[in-house]
This record gives C-alpha cells, sequence and structure tokens, in this order.
C-alpha cells in the first residue's frame, strides 16, 4: 500500500494552502475532501444556471504582498480575475448610509460626513488602527508557532521580539473598547454601532469583547484591499487543489475521514466506504471541534485538545440566503457588498441585528443567467435554538422574512425581483460542511486575553497537525491560510 507523505483532511482554504505549498516542496500529498465540493466554508454549489458562495464573500489578501498575492507568486500560478472594491460595502444604518472606502483619505472624509462631533478622535483612532495593525501584519506573515508548545516553538519567536513588537504591548492587553475610552469614543453610540458591525463581520464579536491587536489587524485589512473574485473565492480553493495535482499529488473527493490510528510508524486513514490510506503525517483541516470524531480515542486523549472545554468555548453559528436576484434592483448603487446594522435588533448583533448582503460583480458572466446576480445574504446566529426539531420550520422561516424585510426596506423591490431563494441554517452547515454542532467561523474572542486561548498548529500528538478557522490566527479565509502555512512550515521542518 502506498504510504503518503502528508495526508490532509479537508479541503478548505487551509488544508489546501498547506498541500499547495508541501506538494511544490516534493511531499507526496493526499487532500481527502469529505463533500463534494471544494472550499469548505469558501466554497460553492450550483443550482439552476447560478453559481452560489456556500459562506464566505467577501476576499482579502489580494494586494501586493498580501497573503494571497505572496503564495500565488510563490507558487507560479496566476490569480484569477477579480473586481476592486471602493466602496469595500456601503454600511446601512435606520439614519444614513456609510460609504466603507477603501482609500485612507476617501475613508477619513467619510468620517468627517458622518462623525463630526467627534471627527478628529475618530481619525485618530484610525491612525492607530494603521499603526498597530501594520506592526501585527507584519509580525503574523513570519508564520509564529502560537501559542508555544516546545522550545523549539519559543525559539522561533524570538526573532520577532524586537521594538516594533515590544510597541505591541498595550494592544495585547486591551479591548478595542478600552482603547476607545482613550480616544473619548466609548460612549458614541454611532461610532461604537458602526465600529462593532465591521467586528462582528471580520472578527466575530464586538468592541467590549475584542482584543485591540486583532481587531485593528482585521479593520485595517479592508482598506488594504478587498475583492470580488471572479467565480467567487471557490475559484481560489480549485486553482490550490489543481496545483496539487500538477505536483503529483491526490485529491480525493467524497472521501470523509475517521477514527484515524497509529501503526508501525505511520497513521491509517479510513474513509466511511472502509477503505484505508496511510501516512506518515496528517494535517487536520476539518476544526478543532471535529478532533475527537477524527482521531481514534487512544489519538486524541493524547492531545492537550479536550472534548468537554473546546465544546464549552463560544462560537457562532450563520444563517444564509442564497438567491438569484434581478440585477435592475441594484441599478442604484455601485457597491457590491451591502452591510445593514439594526441598533435596535433585541437579539444583538446577530440573528439580523448585522447582515451581510454580497452580490456576484456584473462584470462576472459565471456566477448567474443575463439579468441576474447571485446574491448571499448572511448572519451570525445563536447556535442552539436551531436543534430544536418543533420549532426548526417557523424559526428558519422567520429568520428569513427578517433579512428579505430588511433588504426590501433599503432597495425597492428587491423581494419581487428574487428568483431562487435558498435558506440555510446551522443544520445545513453540519450537513453540507460538516461542521460540528454548526459551528462556523472560530472561536470568538470573548475578552482581552482570549487570544491566549488558541490552539497552535500542533495538537499535541506527535505528527498530526491541525489548521483552519479553530487554529491561530483564526477564521477568514486569510487567517486559515496562514495556519496552513504554519503547518506546513512545521510539517517540512518535521516538527
Ligand atoms: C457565512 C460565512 C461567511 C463568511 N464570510 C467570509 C468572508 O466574506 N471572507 C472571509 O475571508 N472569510 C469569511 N468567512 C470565514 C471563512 O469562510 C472560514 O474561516 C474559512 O473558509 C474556513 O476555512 P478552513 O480551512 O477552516 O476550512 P473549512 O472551510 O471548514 O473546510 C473544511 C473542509 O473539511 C471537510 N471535512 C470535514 N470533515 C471531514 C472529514 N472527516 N474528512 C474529510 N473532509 C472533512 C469539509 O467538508 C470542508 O470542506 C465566512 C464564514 C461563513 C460561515
Amino acid at each position: 500500500m502506498e504510504i503518503y507523505d502528508t495526508a490532509i483532511v479537508g479541503a478548505g482554504f487551509g488544508g489546501l494552502a498547506a498541500g499547495a505549498k508541501l506538494s511544490q516542496q516534493g511531499y507526496n500529498v493526499a487532500v481527502f475532501e469529505a463533500s463534494n465540493e471544494l472550499g469548505g466554508s469558501a466554497g460553492k454549489y450550483e443550482r439552476q444556471g447560478y453559481r452560489f458562495q456556500s459562506g464566505a464573500t467577501l476576499g482579502m489578501g489580494f494586494e501586493e504582498g498580501g497573503v494571497f498575492d505572496s503564495l500565488y507568486d510563490s507558487l507560479g500560478i496566476e490569480k484569477p480575475p477579480m473586481t476592486l472594491l471602493n466602496p469595500i460595502m456601503d454600511i446601512h444604518l435606520p439614519d444614513r448610509t456609510i460609504h466603507y472606502y477603501r482609500e485612507r483619505h476617501e475613508w477619513y472624509l467619510e468620517i468627517d460626513r458622518h462623525f463630526p462631533d467627534v471627527k478628529e478622535q475618530v481619525k485618530a483612532f484610525y491612525d492607530e488602527v494603521f499603526r498597530v495593525g501594520a506592526i501585527v501584519d507584519k509580525l503574523v506573515l513570519e508564520l509564529p508557532i502560537f501559542p508555544p508548545r516546545t522550545m523549539s516553538d519559543w525559539l522561533g519567536m524570538l526573532p520577532a521580539v524586537n521594538i516594533d513588537s515590544s510597541r505591541l504591548i498595550p494592544y495585547l492587553t486591551q479591548t478595542i473598547q478600552q482603547r476607545l475610552k482613550k480616544f473619548g469614543l466609548a460612549d458614541h453610540s454611532l461610532f461604537v454601532t458602526f465600529l462593532n458591525g465591521e467586528l462582528m463581520d471580520s472578527v466575530q464579536t464586538s468592541v467590549d469583547r475584542c482584543p485591540a491587536f486583532l481587531g485593528y489587524a482585521a479593520l485595517q485589512t479592508f482598506h488594504k484591499g478587498a475583492y470580488a473574485v471572479h467565480g467567487g473565492l471557490a475559484t481560489i480553493a480549485e486553482q490550490l487543489a489543481e496545483f496539487i495535482k500538477q505536483q503529483g499529488g491526490t485529491v480525493f473527493m467524497r472521501h470523509p475521514i475517521y477514527g484515524i490510528t497509529e501503526e508501525e510508524g505511520s497513521f491509517r486513514l479510513k474513509t466511511k466506504r472502509e477503505k484505508v490510506y496511510k501516512s506518515k503525517q496528517v494535517i487536520l483541516n476539518n476544526s478543532a471541534h471535529n478532533l475527537h470524531d477524527t482521531l481514534s480515542a487512544k489519538l486524541a486523549e493524547r492531545s492537550y485538545i479536550k472534548k468537554e472545554k473546546e465544546e464549552s468555548r463560544e462560537a457562532w453559528g450563520a444563517f444564509i440566503i442564497h438567491a438569484g436576484v434581478k440585477e435592475e434592483v441594484f441599478s442604484d448603487t455601485s457597491s457590491l457588498y451591502h452591510q445593514f446594522i439594526d441598533p435596535g435588533n433585541p437579539e444583538g448583533l446577530h440573528d439580523g441585528g448585522q447582515f451581510l448582503l454580497s452580490l456576484s460583480s456584473g462584470e462576472d458572466s459565471g456566477m448567474a443567467p443575463p439579468g441576474m446576480r447571485s446574491l448571499t445574504l448572511s448572519t451570525h446566529t445563536d447556535l442552539a435554538k436551531w436543534w430544536d426539531k418543533e420549532h426548526y420550520d417557523s424559526r428558519k422561516q422567520l429568520m428569513h422574512d427578517r433579512l428579505i424585510n430588511i433588504v426590501d426596506h433599503y432597495f425597492k423591490g428587491f423581494s419581487d425581483g428574487l428568483d431562487i431563494v435558498l435558506p440555510g441554517t446551522p443544520v445545513t452547515f453540519q450537513k453540507w460542511l460538516r461542521r460540528n454542532s454548526g459551528k462556523v467561523g472560530g472561536y470568538a474572542p470573548t475578552g482581552r486575553f482570549s487570544w491566549l486561548n488558541s490552539y497552535s498548529v500542533r495538537t499535541g500528538v506527535k505528527n498530526i497537525y491541525q489548521c483552519g478557522d479553530t487554529t491561530f490566527p483564526g477564521a477568514g479565509t486569510l487567517g486559515v491560510t496562514l495556519s496552513g502555512l504554519m503547518a506546513a512550515k512545521l510539517v517540512s521542518k518535521q516538527g
């Protein structure tokens, strides 16, 4: 039986980035994907002439020197066509629409328009965001193995300890809310509402719970360049999988892996059809939520990731609607992305209190039939309520109506312009993307030191690594790609 060098469980962005890097270095890589599609939460599916994005829609890291730009450069592949977004998105609040511009000077003019009473403080805050975010970026691009678990991880972090990183200390120990206090902005309800919306979208949390350095890194990333990738972000997954195959690797679709065991110096990976594969090393890209199902009990007990603790950590679900929509409904706006924030929503920032509408670009004919666009609406949702069978259908209908009605309020004729409408809940995410209990987007930060609870790419089991949104630096296609590259770095250094 062939023994692979590295088996990768899950063809999400993390696993594919790791697989591409390792196969380029000559490793015999096999990727095992449970479903029929590549890209996981940033994948796609097709229905009735539309291409729908399974979760993620907003692409980042494609600017010069960005994570994907550098990855593509190092692999020698050409980036797919994409539309640069400016404004990044329009943010709709009950009394105004804020254009979230990419260019700093344009964004600062927009700040003057919407926050005239505190404009200097808001700009000073953003100056800090850009300054600190750039330092965080530089450190993370070094692919530190964080939190350090071995002497070599600690030693590997030494080069990062310099004057620049010491400037980070206040932001490693405070929340965004604490920083806002310094600028006299913590009680400014409009600015806090706006910022909560942006943080929820990028870091899955609000100003009071968000470690400052994490929030700053995410906020400044929007301004480096946000893109609608043609064909959706799944195009990136397809290109990375193709690269792996060209390098001699194998990508097995419809191959769910479970109960990995160790035997004579290699790992045995079983699929549902009881087929067995062998590999010297394994990278798990199917989230720490699934670790205890993917490894045999004997291997899992060697990991520091304990089932009970893992299950008790906070995570969000997602409620999503995919639909076709007539493009004329959006003829008055050039923005493809629209965020809706309802500060009066009794549920808070989730379950419709904050949500994103993404439209495919008119330049991207592969996403929808002529005259139509592929559309995604997505909001964070409280997971618990979706597992009560009795109320499932009524809750789904309620959420569907809530989101559609809000968009209808801002864009006349929206609901009449819809073609097919496909709502999805955490149950859908569990079924199609195997996200345990429907948890998506990693762990939501819960306070200033919550980042210290991150899981590193080490699982604690020798020669088994992990990557993806439950691994440092966390969720988003950028974060998971970085953890994929960190895992590849460890594999190629032999741990
Ligand atoms: C609604 C929503 C909107 C989002 N919006 C954005 C956005 O606009 N921009 C952005 O950058 N990020 C966004 N994100 C976050 C981003 O999509 C995720 O953080 C990222 O895609 C997760 O990647 P991953 O590598 O962790 O793997 P995942 O995407 O979780 O993929 C894991 C893969 O593993 C497979 N798998 C699971 N179990 C097994 C098994 N036992 N055997 C084999 N295969 C298995 C799954 O089928 C899946 O394909 C969004 C997420 C959601 C849910």
